[in-house]
């Protein structure tokens, strides 16, 4: 692009379009990304980057997919969109719907579609309330959440985000979405984890002190995505499960990450062998070639609602709800991690860059090495034994990935973590790709400390 239609695109970007997460003045100099193909993004610099966090965690199956494209013109000719409010009905969601249940976990029984994480979760925490209310226990409305864990930014996923950098000047929260530990701001930025944060009493104690009575669900991402890459200890997940059951809560997991393969399973519970109640989807089930997400249900949750009485009703519900073109390119996109063979893709190529990582952790100020499955991340430490940090006025981490982008990696940081989520697609030469650019970019930026 040359630059006289750059500068024009920015002044109009910078008059009429306020960004996610914004100040104009983080925004003088945007990339512009023109195109994608596989791993690879174009900017208006004519420079190709690697897409290192599959852009939002969600491009699963990399970018200029054609398949994905045709799917949704086919559809968009035949029918781009029909109500589906009780009464109306299509056949790719219906068909999607039937498919992401043969998916997800086996007590799983029925899906809500919106369009976003956000909203699922708003789905979720609605349902979970609904549930507690036709059991007859309709005080049971709270949502416990956990500290760096990331849910959304509506009023509700933003009082559920244990991250206090979400919240000035849109306070207050809503009450009733409680965090299991203070969100206190921390250390450089706030990456690496309250210990607190990886054994599951205090959500017991908030539960006991909140009163079980009062309390209708707990949502926890299975990997802390948002928050830094945060796999939770091997039985975390069992232990929360046992505090749930024990105060009659469900269980929420956030898989809107996690979800479709980012772990190397299917749905990253699996890992653990435990079965969530609910469960939130987005990001990867089209591979964001549309915008879609889901609340899924467990038998036992649709059972319970469904068989209601027919006066009551689950009014709850958004215009796009079961998009046909959305389902069409999911159908098509689940299809491909299918034939593909891209979960285990994912496995294997996580574990290659999790390896090429943990290399990496021979640098002294490389600490704190993480992954599962796709999902990667490692720490920039003064100290890493120790786990300090480095003084925030350094900002280790904005220069890593300054220093990777003009290598041409793009990803993400969390304080001085850093995070790496490549499409599903990788090859063992992109990785290694990747792994070389982290390393030239993590001596540049530690090299004359
Ligand atoms: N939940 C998790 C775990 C996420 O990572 C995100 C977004 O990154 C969301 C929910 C919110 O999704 P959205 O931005 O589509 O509303």
């Amino acid at each position: 692009m040359d630059d006289a239609r750059y500068r024009e695109l920015v002044r109009k970007d910078l008059a009429h379009w306020v960004h996610p997460l914004s100040h104009p003045s983080d925004h003088q100099e945007p990339l512009l990304y023109e195109r994608g193909e596989g791993i690879y993004l174009y900017g208006h610099d004519g420079q190709r980057y690697i897409d290192g966090l599959s852009s939002l965690w969600n491009v699963a199956v990399g970018h200029g997919r054609r398949e994905l494209a045709e799917a949704a013109a086919r559809q968009m000719e035949r029918l781009a969109f029909n109500s589906s409010y009780v009464g109306s009905s299509n056949e790719p969601a219906i068909e999607l719907a039937a498919k992401l249940v043969e998916l997800a976990y086996d007590n799983m029984q029925a899906v809500f579609f919106g369009t976003s994480g956000a909203d699922s979760n708003e789905t979720s925490f609605k349902t979970a309330r609904f549930y507690w209310a036709m059991k007859g226990r309709p005080g049971k409305v709270k949502v416990i959440s956990r500290v760096e864990g990331y849910h959304g930014t509506t009023l509700a996923c933003m009082s559920a985000t244990g991250m206090s950098m979400y919240y000035p000047n849109f306070e207050p929260r809503v009450h009733e979405i409680v965090p299991a530990a203070s969100v206190e701001p921390m250390p450089s930025g706030g990456a690496r984890i309250d210990p607190g944060n990886n054994n599951v009493d205090n959500i017991a104690e908030t539960i006991e002190r909140e009163g079980p009575e009062t309390v209708a669900a707990v949502i926890a991402e299975p990997v802390q995505g948002g928050g830094g890459v945060h796999p939770p200890p091997p039985d975390y997940f069992r232990q929360l499960r046992e505090v749930c059951d024990r105060y009659e809560v469900l269980l929420i997991a956030d898989e809107v990450i996690t979800g479709f393969g980012r772990t190397g399973r299917w749905f990253a519970l699996e890992h653990f062998g435990v079965l969530p109640d609910l469960m939130s989807v987005s990001k990867a089930i089209t591979s964001a070639y549309m915008p879609l997400g889901a609340s899924v249900w467990s038998r036992e949750v649709f059972e319970t609602i469904t068989g209601a009485d027919p006066s009551v009703k689950f009014m709850h519900g958004y215009t796009n709800s079961g998009h046909a073109v959305a389902a069409a390119v999911a159908l098509r996109n689940l299809a491909i991690i299918e034939e593909e063979g891209l979960v285990e893709n994912a496995a294997a190529r996580g574990e290659q860059l999790l390896n090429g990582l943990m290399l990496l952790g021979e640098n002294r100020y490389v600490g704190n090495v993480r992954g599962l499955g796709f999902m990667c991340g490692l720490d920039l430490l003064q100290d890493p034994e120790n786990d300090v940090p480095f003084d925030e006025e350094m900002r280790m981490g904005v220069r890593l990935r300054n220093a990777c982008q003009r290598r041409g990696l793009i990803t993400r940081i969390r304080g001085d973590s850093f995070v790496l989520a490549p499409p599903l697609v990788a090859t063992a030469e992109e990785v290694d790709a990747i792994l070389t650019i982290v390393e030239e970019g993590v001596k540049e930026v530690t090299g004359n400390l």
